[in-house]
């Protein structure tokens, strides 16, 4: 059989690399066409040596000289583009399969865009791009016939809980639940929030990550972001999204059925789980990971998200109740903010209260989500206004 052509979109970040960590396990399966990068030149470089792409994606034209220069020293053929078209170009090329949504924030948005409409199977690890996107992403992925299968772990357990027949979900689903961890604070004085520090932030207990998906972890807006994307991919409405801190990382989300019937995914908490899943769905290879010790597991343990812990987590549901548009403006605030924190412009403890802000301030136009165009253009606004609250100390 002929093998899937992959193009990795955000190949140099933590789930770019375990997706070419799966990738190599499987050889005569896979073949790595298209991989690309925004900062990291030198790792993108290698991934070129080592995987011989067609496509290689920088951010600017100055970093594509310099890789294209090093590539074609090593007798390379890789065609090197740049810049946010070249995204779209090669996630949605006639000679791609498979597109792995790696790229962190509404930045992936129209790479995505272009990857459904153009009918690939789509990876989404990219949770923003969904949250940004909403009913237009599915439209387009409906639209394109695109395959949508989900990274994120939560929502790759509620899809393997699931039978192939979209059409049998609404009768089957009562609610759905989804594991959170309660990140590196969940234990600490929520008096002591404001002194947290970046690198503190950043020192996930179960997981490694990139920066921004692991200072979310500690807000718990990642979660509030995965309850919107759930919401969408599985076309529930916002009270039959549930949340439940489970610390061991263990139980990665739950289906509660309409008889009561729970149907659990559990495993060792490691991406390339869910990553292999997307990669081979409807089948299963072999992803790395290592296999439960159910012996030497500790408790598996619940207990609630506590709202002055983490008081980003129930914006997910006001935004959800609110305008249409409101949740691109409750990420873009989001972005501003960790990216203010990782900055050391803005308190740890700034994030979910800047967050609410922009939601409450920002008026939505009624037609905002009704193009692309709208959205992004709220979506600037928001970012607009939320860096202006920073500025001003208005938070
Ligand atoms: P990283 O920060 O590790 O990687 C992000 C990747 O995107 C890098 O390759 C980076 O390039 C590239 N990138 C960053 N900004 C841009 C931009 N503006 N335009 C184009 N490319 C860009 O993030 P993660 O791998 O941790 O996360 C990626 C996505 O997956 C996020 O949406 C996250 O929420 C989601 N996710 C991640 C999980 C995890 O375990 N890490 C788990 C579940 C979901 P460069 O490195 O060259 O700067
Ligand atoms: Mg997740």
């Amino acid at each position: 059989a002929a093998r899937q052509r992959v193009c990795i979109l955000g190949s140099t970040g933590s789930i770019g690399t375990s997706t070419l960590d799966v990738l190599s396990r499987h050889p005569d399966r896979f073949e790595v066409v298209a991989l690309t990068a925004h900062s990291r030149v030198d790792e993108l470089a290698a991934q070129c040596l080592q995987w011989r792409p067609r496509w290689a994606v920088m951010a600017t034209a100055a970093q594509a000289l310099d890789l294209s220069q090093r590539l074609r020293a090593a007798g390379l053929g890789t065609e090197v583009l740049h810049g946010a078209d070249a995204l779209v170009q090669v996630a949605g090329h006639d000679q791609v399969d498979t597109v792995m949504a790696a790229i962190v924030g509404a930045a992936g948005l129209a790479p995505c865009l272009a990857a459904a409409r153009a009918g690939k199977r789509l990876l989404l690890a990219n949770k923003e791009a969904i949250v940004v996107g909403g009913a237009l992403f599915m439209q387009a992925v409906r639209e394109g016939g695109a395959t949508l299968l989900p990274i994120d772990s939560e929502h790759s357990a509620i899809f393997q809980c699931l039978p192939e027949d979209r059409r049998t979900w609404p009768q089957r689903i009562d609610h759905i639940v989804l594991t959170a961890s309660g990140g590196p604070f969940r234990s600490r004085d929520p008096a002591t929030l404001a002194e947290v520090t970046p690198e503190q932030a950043c020192a996930h207990p179960n997981w490694v990550m990139g920066r921004k998906i692991s200072v979310d972890s500690a807000t718990m807006m990642n979660k509030a972001l995965e309850v919107i994307e759930a919401r969408w991919l599985f076309d529930l409405t916002p009270r039959q999204v549930r949340v439940v801190i489970h610390p061991q990382s263990i139980i990665h989300s739950m289906v509660v059925c309409r008889d009561a019937s729970v149907l659990a995914q559990l495993g060792t908490p490691d991406m390339r789980v869910p990553i292999a899943y997307g990669l081979a769905w409807p089948e299963r290879i072999e992803s790395g990971a290592s296999q439960l010790d159910f012996l030497g597991l500790a408790n598996l343990t619940f207990e609630p998200a506590d709202a002055q812990r983490y008081p980003g987590l129930q914006l997910a549901w006001q935004a959800l109740e609110s305008r249409e548009g409101s949740t691109t403006v409750l990420n873009a605030a989001n972005e501003i903010a960790v990216d203010a924190f990782l900055n050391r412009r803005l308190r740890f403890d700034q994030i979910a209260r800047l967050n609410a802000t922009v939601l409450e301030r920002l008026a939505v136009p009624a037609d905002a989500a009704a193009s692309v165009e709208g959205l992004l253009a709220l979506d600037g606004r928001a970012r607009s206004l939320a860096g202006e609250l920073i500025r001003t100390g208005r938070i």
